[in-house]
């Protein structure tokens, strides 16, 4: 298949990008390299498959040269990580709205199938805990400008399924904490990789908060896995699932984690949320996924334990920093 990848040089995209590659299939990227990086796509860089257009989404003729010939859309790109919606949330608004707006009516136009990537975000503060994809939403309110990023994505997925109620083919993932090689420092939530960072500078782990919030964690690969199954699995048309990894530790537990497997003995520093953040920011104590419906539409569950995961994110991080 000629498949289109929207954010492709990003973090989730590159790695899906290779993946696409490595099946046979014929791989257009659509990016305007914002946030994503030409070198996170070097692996595969000069690939007779590969086809990169630096552009934006939400630029009608942008678009429209990447949509030639293409037969499924993976839409990825995004502006994504809390210090970026903070530093500019109208930006964040415009792209992550406007351009899924565009990728889906471009879709519509041609026909063309098209998994739109959502977010744990959406769920917010939460109802319950692991949260089920037809679960009620807690946002907080729109002064506290962490909850934009949520909105944005959760006005995705209502776009994504008024479309699928005209008859377009469109399934939504919404991705719980992403991990892995490649995972920028400053994107969304990417703990790990700040820690890693800090750990091989030698500095502190910068704990927000008292770290009793939980999170869980997914390495890449498997978010990859999941994202596939979705895009292609006719059983996930119309629906919105969850791709994350049951299992859930706490931040603290896991900068303990991260400072055994890199074997620094670093110390670990606790940074009050509204330092980090500015006064308004709030904190969602928990976030953990139900994942029976992708279990059950996808037959899909994530297989690398953190331990490995973040081993082998190590073994990346390490190699990269002696280039
Ligand atoms: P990322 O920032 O690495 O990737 C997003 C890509 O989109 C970047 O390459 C960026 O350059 C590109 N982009 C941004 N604005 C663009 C524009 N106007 N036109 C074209 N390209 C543009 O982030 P990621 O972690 O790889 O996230 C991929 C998707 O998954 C995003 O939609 C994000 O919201 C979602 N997501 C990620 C996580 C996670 O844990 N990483 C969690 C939930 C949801």
């Amino acid at each position: 298949m000629h498949v289109l990848v929207t954010g492709g040089a990003g973090f989730i995209g590159s790695h899906l990008v290779e993946r696409l590659l490595a099946d046979g299939h014929t791989v257009t990227v659509l990016d305007d390299l914002s946030g994503g990086r030409r070198e996170n796509l070097a692996p595969v860089g000069d690939h007779p498959r590969l086809r990169l257009i630096v552009g934006d989404v939400t630029d009608p003729a942008a678009l429209g040269a990447a949509f030639e010939g293409v037969e499924l859309v993976f839409h990825l790109a995004a502006v994504v990580g809390i210090p970026r919606v903070l530093a500019d949330p109208l930006r964040m608004i415009r792209v992550n709205v406007g351009g899924t707006e565009r990728v889906l009516e471009a879709c519509a136009a041609r026909g063309v199938p098209v998994c739109v990537a959502s977010s744990s975000e959406v769920y917010g503060k939460g109802i319950r805990w692991p949260a089920a994809e037809d679960d009620d939403l807690r946002l907080g309110p729109p002064t506290v400008p962490r909850w934009a990023y949520a909105v944005s994505k959760l006005l995705d997925e209502h776009l994504a399924l008024a479309w699928a109620r005209r008859g377009l083919s469109v399934r939504v993932v919404r991705y719980f904490n992403v991990y892995g090689p490649r995972a920028d420092p400053q994107g969304y939530g990417y703990v790990i990789a700040r820690f890693m960072e800090q750990a091989w500078r030698g500095e502190p782990l910068t704990v927000y908060g008292d770290g009793r919030q939980t999170r869980s964690f997914i390495y890449v690969e498997d978010a990859v896995e999941g994202t596939l199954r979705a895009g292609v699995l006719p059983a996930a048309a119309g629906h919105v699932l969850n791709i994350g990894h049951p299992e859930e530790i706490s931040i603290l537990a896991l900068a303990e984690k991260v400072r055994a497997i890199t074997g620094r003995s670093v110390p670990i520093r606790f940074l009050p949320l509204a330092e980090v953040y500015g006064p308004d920011f709030e904190e969602v104590p928990r976030r953990v996924p139900d994942v029976s419906k992708a279990r059950a539409l996808l037959g899909f569950e994530a297989r690398v334990t953190l331990d490995e995961g973040l081993q082998r994110t190590w073994e990346w991080w390490q190699a990269c920093q002696r280039v």
